[in-house]
C-alpha cells in the first residue's frame, strides 16, 4: 500500500513537470523577442516554427498519456502484489552493524514498465532485420550452391557498370593470435615479428602498398624491440594511411564468454597504447575470427568512436540469406536504442573464411590462383588442384579477365558499387618474398584493369577504412551514417556453424577451470584498481608518497594486460592446444598473485589509523589474503585464521558501488571463537564443521559464518 502511495506521488511528479514544461515552451514560444521583431506579423519560416513546436508539443502530450497509463498500470500492479505484511529488509543500525529482521522473506522489486521504455519500441524505426526472427524463419537446409557450395549462382549484366565504375580495395592482411597451436611468445619469436619487420620495408618501398593489423599485444611487444628510426618509419606509414590499426583491442576477443568489464579493459588498453606510442585512433573494427558475435561489441565500438566495422564467422546459412537479400552491409542497432543513437555501420563477409580462396568472389578455384603465396614450388599450394599463375605481359590479360569476373560476382551481392576483397590468412606476410609475391602480382594486375576504361573497374591496395570512407561517399553519407536503402539489424551472431552441422558452440563451457580463474582475476584487478587509486591519491595529497610502493602500477598494468590476453579468441574459449592454455594459466596465476600484492600493500595504507607509521615491507605483509593457489591448475586453498588468546583482525572489501549483505565463511583453527563488529559489538555467527570431502571433515578447522 506503501509502495502504491509512492508511485502515484511519482506519477503526479511526472504529470506536473510534464505540464510545467509544456508551459515553459509556449511561454518560450509567445515571449522570444525575435518573433516580435516584425511587429507581431509572423513571417513564414517562424510560422513553420511555430507549427513545428506545436506538432512537438501534441507529441509530447501524446507520450505523457503513454506515461501515465503505465504508472497507473504499476500502480495496480502493486496494488495486487502488495498483499500480506511487507517484504523485510536487513538494516544498518545507528551502532554500524546489521541486524536481519526476524523470518526474513524474500523481497521482490518490480520493475516499471516507464523504467524500460525503451524497451517498448520508441519514436525509432524498428529493424527490419531482426535476428531471432530470421533464425526461426529460416530453413538450414544447405542446399548445395554450385562453386559458391553453401550460396548460389551469381550472375551480371555486361552494362551493369557502365554508368559508375567498379571501384575494388584490396587489403592485405595478417591474422596472428596471440596464441593457440603455439604459445604468444614462440609465435612472436618465429613468426610475427617478422612479419612486422617486413612490413616497415615493404611497405616503404611503394606509396600504393596498403596493410591491416589488429592485434595490438602483438605489436606492443614489437614495438619494444625495435629501434628509435624503425618506430618514426611506423608512425610515418600509419600518418600517411599505408597502416591501419584495425579494432585497436589487445586481441581479437572473443564475444561469447567474455565479460563485459573484460572487453572494455582490453579495448582501452589497447587504444591508449595506440594513442601513447603512434598518435592513433582506430576508426573501424575488424573481427574475421571469433566465433559468433556478440550485439555488446557494436556498441563498445561505437562508444569507442569507430564508425564501421567488419565481421566474418557467421553460420554459412545467414550469409547465404543476407546475400541473397543484399543485407551484408548494415546499421547494426541495440536492441534498446529506439532512438538508433549507438548504430555502427557493419560489413559482414560473404563467404566461408577470411583465406584467400574465399574473399575475391564466389569461385575459391578461382581465387586461389590469385594467392601468390601458393605459386607452385612454395610450401602451400591450392587444394583446387589449379595452381597460381605469376602475372606476366603475355597472361595479364587473361589473369585479370578471370578474376575482375569473381570481383564482380561478389560486388553483386552487395549495395554499392565499392568492393572490399581482403588479402591475406593467418600469420601470413612473414617472408619478404610473399610480401613480393602479392604486391608485384597484384599491381601488375591492378594496372591492367586500370588501364582499359571499357572494363569499368578501378582497383587498388587499400585499408578497411579506404574501404569504407569510399563506400560512404559513393552513397553520399557522412562515415558511419546509414547510407540510404541500407537495412538496419537487431541482434546477434550465435551459434556459429562453418559447414553442414558443424555447430561452434561447444566452446560456451570446454574449459571451466580456465573460464572461472578468467572471472577470479577480473574481480581481482578491479578491486586492487580502487584500493590502489584510494591509496595512492591519499598517500600523494598526505606528503607520503616516498613510503608508498607506487611501482604497484606496474604490476596492475600487467594484470590488465594478462586479462586482456585471455580474452583472446582461442584464450577464454579453451580452443588453444594444451601448452597453450598451461602458458595463459601461468599468467593468469602470476596476475592473480600480483593483484593480491597491490591489494594487501594499499589494504595495509588505508586501513591504519596513523598513516605516518606506513612502512613498505614486502618480506612481512601486514595483511594475508583469504585464499591461495599453489598452481595455476590447482583450486583455490582457503587460509585457516589461526586463533589464540589475542584477537586477529579481518578486513573485509566490498569493491561494488552499492553496499551488500551478505554470509562471510573463515576458516578458523578453533570452534571456540568470537566474532566483533568493528566497534567492539559481538556478532550472531554459525559455527561448522569443515569437510575434505563428502564424508571427512578436517580437525582443527572450522568454518565461522558471519553476516556482514
Ligand atoms: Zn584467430
Amino acid at each position: 500500500m506503501k509502495l502504491s502511495r509512492q508511485f502515484t506521488v511519482f506519477g503526479s511528479a511526472i504529470f506536473c513537470v510534464v505540464i510545467f514544461s509544456l508551459y515553459l515552451m509556449l511561454d518560450r514560444v509567445q515571449h522570444d523577442p525575435t518573433r516580435h521583431q516584425n511587429g507581431g506579423n509572423f513571417p513564414r519560416s517562424q510560422i513553420s516554427v511555430l507549427q513545428n513546436r506545436i506538432e512537438q508539443l501534441e507529441q509530447l502530450l501524446e507520450e505523457n498519456h503513454e506515461i501515465i497509463s503505465h504508472i497507473k498500470d504499476s500502480v495496480l500492479e502493486l496494488t495486487a502484489n502488495a498483499e500480506g505484511p511487507p517484504a523485510l529488509l536487513p538494516y544498518y543500525t545507528a551502532n554500524g552493524s546489521w541486524v536481519v529482521p526476524p523470518e526474513p522473506r524474500p523481497s521482490f522489486f518490480s520493475i516499471s514498465p516507464q523504467d524500460c521504455q525503451f524497451a517498448l519500441g520508441g519514436r525509432g524505426q524498428k529493424p527490419e532485420l531482426q535476428m531471432l526472427t530470421i533464425s526461426e524463419e529460416l530453413p538450414f537446409d544447405n542446399v548445395d550452391g554450385g562453386v559458391w557450395k553453401q550460396g548460389f549462382d551469381i550472375s551480371y549484366g555486361p552494362h551493369d557498370w557502365d554508368a559508375e565504375d567498379l571501384q575494388v580495395f584490396v587489403v592485405p592482411h595478417s591474422h596472428n593470435d596471440p596464441g593457440w597451436i603455439k604459445t604468444f611468445d614462440k609465435y612472436y619469436t618465429e613468426q610475427t615479428q617478422h612479419i612486422l619487420n617486413s612490413m616497415v620495408g615493404k611497405l616503404q618501398e611503394d606509396p600504393r602498398r596498403r596493410f591491416l593489423w589488429a592485434e595490438v599485444s602483438f605489436f606492443a611487444k614489437w614495438w619494444d624491440n625495435i629501434n628509435a628510426q624503425k618506430k618514426a618509419a611506423v608512425r610515418r606509414l600509419v600518418g600517411n594511411g599505408q597502416l591501419e590499426i584495425v579494432t585497436g583491442g589487445w586481441v581479437m576477443p572473443d564475444e561469447a564468454n567474455s565479460h563485459y568489464f573484460a572487453l572494455i579493459d582490453q579495448l582501452i588498453e589497447g587504444h591508449q597504447w595506440l594513442e601513447r606510442n603512434l598518435g592513433a585512433t582506430p576508426r573501424s573494427g575488424w573481427a574475421v575470427d571469433p566465433f559468433g558475435y556478440s550485439s555488446t561489441i557494436p556498441y563498445l565500438l561505437r562508444r569507442a568512436n569507430l564508425t564501421s566495422m567488419l565481421i566474418q564467422r557467421v553460420h554459412y546459412a545467414i550469409k547465404k540469406h543476407f546475400a541473397a537479400t543484399h543485407s551484408l552491409e548494415f546499421m547494426w542497432r541495440q536492441t534498446w536504442d529506439s532512438d538508433a543513437n549507438t548504430d555502427i555501420f557493419c560489413h559482414m563477409m560473404p563467404f566461408y573464411s577470411y583465406d584467400v580462396p574465399h574473399t575475391c568472389g564466389p569461385d575459391p578455384k578461382i581465387c586461389c590462383q590469385f594467392d601468390f603465396k601458393r605459386l607452385p614450388g612454395g610450401r602451400i599450394n591450392c587444394p583446387w588442384k589449379v595452381p597460381p599463375r605469376a602475372i606476366t605481359e603475355a597472361n595479364v590479360a587473361e589473369r585479370a579477365a578471370l578474376l575482375l569476373d569473381q570481383y564482380r560476382k561478389k560486388s553483386r551481392l552487395f549495395r554499392s558499387n565499392v568492393l572490399l576483397v581482403p588479402l591475406g590468412d593467418d600469420f601470413r606476410y612473414d617472408k619478404p618474398q610473399e610480401w613480393d609475391a602479392q604486391f608485384f602480382n597484384y599491381q601488375r594486375l591492378f594496372d591492367f584493369l586500370n588501364s582499359k576504361p571499357d572494363l569499368h573497374v578501378q582497383a587498388q591496395f587499400g585499408t578497411l577504412s579506404d574501404y569504407f570512407d569510399a563506400l560512404y561517399k559513393k552513397t553520399g553519407v557522412e562515415p558511419g551514417a546509414r547510407p540510404p536503402g541500407f537495412p538496419v539489424l537487431s541482434g546477434d551472431f550465435f551459434s556459429y556453424a562453418d559447414r553442414e552441422d558443424h555447430y561452434w558452440t561447444g566452446y560456451y563451457t570446454s574449459r571451466p577451470f580456465y573460464k572461472s580463474l578468467d572471472r577470479v582475476l577480473e574481480a581481482h584487478l578491479r578491486g586492487a584498481e580502487i584500493l590502489y587509486s584510494l591509496a595512492t591519491a591519499h598517500a600523494r595529497r598526505s606528503g607520503l608518497a616516498s613510503q608508498y610502493p607506487l611501482s604497484d602500477f606496474a604490476l596492475l598494468t600487467e594484470a590488465r594486460r594478462t586479462l586482456g590476453l585471455f580474452q583472446h579468441h582461442d584464450a577464454i574459449t579453451g580452443t588453444a592446444k594444451e601448452a597453450v592454455v598451461a602458458d595463459y594459466g601461468i599468467r593468469l596465476l602470476r596476475s592473480l598473485v600480483s593483484l593480491k600484492q597491490v591489494i594487501i600493500n594499499a589494504a595495509h595504507y588505508l586501513v591504519l589509523g596513523d598513516k605516518e607509521t606506513y612502512r613498505f615491507e614486502p618480506e612481512a605483509p601486514f595483511l594475508q589474503m583469504d585464499d591461495t593457489r599453489l598452481n595455476h591448475d590447482a583450486l583455490p586453498e582457503r587460509t585457516v585464521i589461526q586463533l589464540d588468546s589475542s584477537p586477529r583482525y579481518v578486513v573485509l572489501f566490498n569493491p561494488l558501488d552499492q553496499e551488500r549483505f551478505s554470509v562471510v565463511s573463515l576458516l578458523v583453527s578453533s570452534p571456540r571463537v568470537r566474532v566483533l563488529s568493528e566497534d567492539g559489538q559481538p556478532l550472531a555467527v554459525q559455527i561448522s564443521a569443515h569437510w575434505s570431502s563428502a564424508t571427512n571433515t578436517v580437525t582443527d578447522v572450522y568454518q565461522v559464518s558471519v553476516p556482514i
